[in-house]
């Protein structure tokens, strides 16, 4: 469905690859602050050939849908969700990936998304808090924590969030993000400000898409997913608020701007809530990734033998050898895609990076 990659992609690809390697070794040698300044071929590239010249994607769109489960996918097929299916059968995907190993709730695992970062521990974000909050993430930190916010900033691209809860006004406040829309639970705004960034003259680099409805569904009516509950209505309302997504996304890879959509969540659920970190059902999620040049109808584990392991129903600990994939990964495969460094301090998703393509290709 989507066209072929330009002529650069190989050496794009080599570049891109070299950079990241070079910035993980800078990084174990000079520490993290070093990284942003050693993306020399991403310069040398810039100057000969322009902006594009190695990034084969020009956009990528985050999207969140709050509190979904992977098994509500799972469960119904093509009639019942089918852009979710669609990017199943056309996409780099997995219903297996995993959240934080010590939070299932919301601002802490968008925090991971959106700095490559786990929560507590070592180099953890440690924004642990899900409330409306004043502080910034920095202040909850003690230190400054980079994100993909900060890495598009400094490389002047444009970023945007469109969030449907007042708590990620968080986001706001602690990074730079060109254009912020974040409402009270009102998600058809949320998609409608998200399209407008996408049809604009100047679509951002980064769009954070976050839709809250099957979470606050989730809460007062339970996580249920049998056929009538209203947790399964609200998953197929966001199957038609990704069908809008879809299709603007389409329309800029018809337009020669590479486009590539990331799908994933914070948590799912049980009962009427999802607190609990060691309930499969909270921390199984998916990880969806459709757009140009990406593998089709492939399974990310698949993709991903050495680096990834599927954890099957179980949740791994961050000191396990091989990781699963998670949530986490978000911020550093975005920036991988456009060609850019990881997010300075990052641990999750980094060296080695997430492979979204088929080998080869
Ligand atoms: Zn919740």
């Amino acid at each position: 469905m989507f066209n072929k990659l330009p002529w650069l992609t190989l050496l794009e690809l080599t570049m891109r690859r070299f950079n990241m390697f070079v910035g993980g070794s800078l990084k174990i040698l000079f520490g993290t602050k070093f990284v942003p300044r050693v993306s020399i071929l991403w310069v040398i590239g810039t100057l000969c050939f322009g902006p594009s010249a190695w990034s084969q994607v020009t956009h990528v769109v985050l999207v969140s849908f709050d509190g979904l489960r992977s098994d509500a996918i799972h469960r119904f097929e093509n009639q019942t969700l089918p852009h979710f299916h669609q990017l199943l059968k056309e996409g780099a995907c997995t219903l297996n990936a995993r959240t934080d190993v010590d939070y299932t709730v919301t601002l802490p695992n968008h925090t991971c998304m959106l700095t490559g970062r786990r929560v507590t521990g070592p180099h953890g974000h440690r924004v642990l808090l899900n409330d409306i909050i004043t502080q910034t993430v920095h202040e909850l930190n003690g230190a400054y924590v980079d994100s993909i916010f900060d890495v598009l900033h400094r490389h002047q691209l444009t970023s945007a969030m469109a969030a449907s809860k007042i708590k990620f006004k968080i986001y706001a406040n602690s990074y730079p993000i060109d254009h912020v829309q974040v409402t009270d639970q009102n998600d058809a705004k949320t998609v409608q400000f998200a399209l407008q960034q996408l049809e604009s003259d100047h679509p951002p680099a980064f769009m954070l898409v976050h839709f809250s409805n099957p979470d606050i569904i989730g809460h007062k009516k339970g996580w249920s997913i049998q056929a009538a509950a209203f947790y399964i209505k609200a998953v197929v309302r966001l199957d038609g608020y990704l069908a809008q997504l879809m299709q603007a996304i389409q329309t800029l890879n018809d337009k020669n701007e590479p486009t590539v959509l990331i799908v994933t969540t914070d948590h799912g659920g049980t009962g009427k809530n999802h607190f609990d970190p060691n309930e499969k059902r909270n921390y199984t999620i998916p990880f969806l990734v459709w757009g140009q040049g990406i593998a089709a109808g492939k399974d990310l584990y698949t993709l991903n033998p050495k680096d990834r392991a599927d954890p099957g129903t179980k949740q791994i600990l961050y000191d396990a050898s091989t990781q699963p994939i998670r949530n986490g990964d978000a911020a550093n495969l975005a920036l991988q895609l456009l060609g850019l460094e990881c997010v300075p301090g990052s641990t999750i998703g980094c060296v080695p990076g997430l492979v979204v393509r088929e080998r080869g290709k």
